[in-house]
């Protein structure tokens, strides 16, 4: 599949990890957006949020959970941080595999 996302997950794209199991991946974003940038995907390809269902209701609520981890691990829990999702073109999804920005590290600007 030409999936930029999958080929990480498969390791034929190199990627900085922090976080592995099963069903969730969480890498480095190659281009951060703030000194902490941590994307976390789930490991099926789902290609945006309209695509999830009710059978994903499991990996989400992991989702959710390992971004509180990761936040707490890369010291950005107390001092605050966002996490957004980009679905389709006027959201300014790019990569069509579902992913969570954890942005942070920084004072980050308002979004309205
Ligand atoms: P989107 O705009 O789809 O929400 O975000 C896609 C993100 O994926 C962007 O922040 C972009 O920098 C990141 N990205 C795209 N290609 C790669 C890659 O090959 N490796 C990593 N680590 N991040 C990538
Ligand atoms: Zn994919």
């Amino acid at each position: 599949m030409d999936c930029i996302f999958c080929k990480i997950i498969e390791g034929t794209i190199p990627s900085k990890k922090v976080f592995e199991n099963e069903r969730i991946l969480a890498f480095h974003d190659i281009q951060p957006q703030a000194p902490v940038h941590t994307l976390i995907i789930p490991k099926k390809h789902i290609p945006t949020m309209n695509d999830v269902t009710g059978e994903d209701d499991a990996v989400m609520a992991e989702i959710f959970a390992v971004a509180r981890q990761i936040a707490k691990e890369q010291g950005v829990a107390e001092s605050g941080y966002r996490l957004v999702n980009n679905c389709n073109s006027d959201g300014g999804q790019v990569v069509y595999h579902l992913h969570f920005h954890l942005l942070g590290g920084e004072k980050l600007k308002p979004l309205g």
